[in-house]
């Protein structure tokens, strides 16, 4: 018997161990900063002369890793491989490769603040930041092995005389995985666990800025048995290597998780059917949000400005979920607007050194260069009343930017900008409120402050986004608790760390027997 699924309690860094366990376990990695780290195909690890080269966004000098770069022809022996191994791998009991995924968790739990480290060095995460996202890891591993172990014999469904029904799952093929920089650990091990517990084969092209900590992961799953060819690794340019993954003709699933124009041309490209093919491809994509916070007029102010400061800045707003844009009524605008200022600034913006940082650097050059310019753009829109200054000389660091004034249908409060950037806009009623909190094209979280249980019921039917809060901020869905994917152009649907994803990923069959 396996014991109930909870998820992974967080890391109190108020604490003083806590804290100076951290600092160890940042010594530790900055021990292995720098290594190489092959490719991994068919069980042989694969150096290549051209690398990707992991650096750490707070301080763009220190390498975080250097990882081989795959071409083309190690992305089809991947695909080969994979294919290979599904035919003994698919076969395999589900509950076996459940006990793989508790095993690598239970490795993962072992060393959970060395890989928290190493997430705030590889995505400039602060600590708590980083801290969930090891946790977030862990969950997906123990959820979804138990939910495995429950799908073994299937669904019930009925039978009539003289006849044996049974309705079971079977797994589906070769699983392409392409997974994000923001959650580099728990999305990337959650997109890759959930194919391989339900018997596909699985080949990883991780987020080009973060490939080190799925370097590492890959090692995990090896040491906690997940046999040769089963995950093969293919960190590379998503133009050469991703493109000729998705099109390949033995791919049976992609499951994606970034950008909304990857996403739709992957969706596209999956559409395709390649000569030899034999099958329809599965596409499982999670693409951006623009999540709104709408606050009523009878809203406690404190928990609105935090929900709203906390969705907006966490993670320097670079989550789909985050909450980058406030829709107030007017009544409460200039109280909520003041104090949302107010935490802002009180908190701090530096490289993630120490707990009591909130803020770090964004990832790359580009985003710096794409966040600033909308800063511009927010400037001609709407009135800065916070922030907007920025500094790309050591690391790249932008101050959390406020606007308000902002007209509904402007740039920043339509445009994902992915970014620590927040845009507030002044709504007379309620259900103008929900008007505007509709208006873009995503539909992943939102949340809604109120104490009217009415306008609460209004929400819950007329607010379409995939997850929905009331009374909290819009970030951190929990494994398990908060099943978390979107509608509209946010992505399939498909709701990760949630009680129908594993069936995502695998056919269902039906088998009548006349007795
Ligand atoms: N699951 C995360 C959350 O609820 C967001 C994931 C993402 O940004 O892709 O905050």
């Amino acid at each position: 018997m396996t014991t109930p699924y909870k998820h992974e309690p967080f890391t109190d860094f108020t604490e003083e161990k806590e804290q100076q366990a951290f600092h160890k376990a940042l010594e530790q990695v900055q021990k292995v900063m720098g290594e190489s780290y092959p490719l991994v195909i068919d069980g042989e690890k694969v150096t290549t002369d051209e690398k990707i080269v992991s650096i750490n966004p707070a301080n763009k000098e220190e390498v975080v890793g250097e990882v081989s770069k795959a071409s083309q022809e190690h992305a089809e022996r991947a695909i080969e491989a994979a294919a290979t191994a599904f035919e003994t791998w698919r076969y395999t009991k589900p509950e076996e490769r459940a006990h793989i995924l508790m095993r690598a968790a239970a490795i993962v739990r072992r060393k959970k603040h060395y890989f928290s480290a190493l997430l705030v060095k590889e995505a400039g995460k602060p600590w708590k930041e980083a801290d969930a996202d090891t946790a977030e890891a862990i969950d997906f591993m123990e959820y979804y092995a138990r939910q495995m172990i429950e799908l073994a014999p299937g669904k019930a469904v009925m039978s009539r005389e003289g006849e044996a029904n049974r309705y079971i799952y079977t797994a589906t093929g070769v699983t392409v995985v392409i997974s994000p920089w923001n959650f580099l650990f728990a999305i990337m091990a959650g997109t890759t666990v959930a194919p391989l517990v339900t018997g596909n084969t699985v080949v990883l092209k991780p987020a080009s800025a973060t490939p080190v900590i799925a370097a590492q992961f890959v090692e995990v799953l090896e040491e906690a048995g997940v046999p040769k060819g089963v995950i093969n690794f293919v960190p590379g340019s998503g133009a050469e290597v991703g493109d000729y993954l998705v099109e390949h003709p033995k791919t049976s699933i992609i499951t994606f998780t970034g950008s909304r124009d990857v996403g739709t041309r992957i969706f596209e490209k999956a559409a395709k059917v390649q000569p030899g093919q034999q099958h329809l491809k599965r596409v499982i994509a999670e693409m951006g949000g623009k999540d709104t916070i709408v606050v009523d007029e009878d809203a406690d102010i404190e928990l609105a400005a935090d929900a709203i400061a906390v969705s907006a800045f966490g993670f320097a707003g670079q989550k789909c979920s985050a909450g980058s844009r406030a829709v107030v009524h007017e009544k409460v605008y200039d109280a909520v607007l003041q104090r949302v200022i107010e935490i802002t600034e009180s908190r701090i913006t530096a490289a993630p050194e120490s707990a009591d940082v909130y803020m770090g650097p964004v990832i790359d050059q580009d985003s710096f260069d794409k966040i600033t310019e909308y800063i511009e753009v927010g400037k001609q829109e709407g009135k800065l009343v916070s922030g907007g200054s920025s500094d790309d000389s050591k690391g790249f660091f932008i101050q959390p930017t406020i606007f308000s004034e902002l007209s509904p249908t402007s740039r920043i409060m339509q445009e994902e900008i992915f970014g620590p950037v927040l845009g507030f806009s002044k709504v007379s009623s309620f259900e103008e409120a929900i008007d505007v909190a509709n208006n873009t094209e995503y539909g992943l979280t939102g949340a809604v402050i109120t104490k009217n249980r009415a306008h609460i019921e209004y929400a819950k039917a007329r607010f379409h986004v995939g997850n929905l809060y009331f009374n909290r901020n819009c970030t951190g869905a929990i494994v398990g608790y908060h099943p978390f994917g979107g509608f509209k152009m946010s992505g399939t649907d498909s709701k990760a760390g949630g009680p129908d994803y594993l069936q995502l990923h695998m056919l269902a069959k039906t088998v009548s027997e006349m007795y």
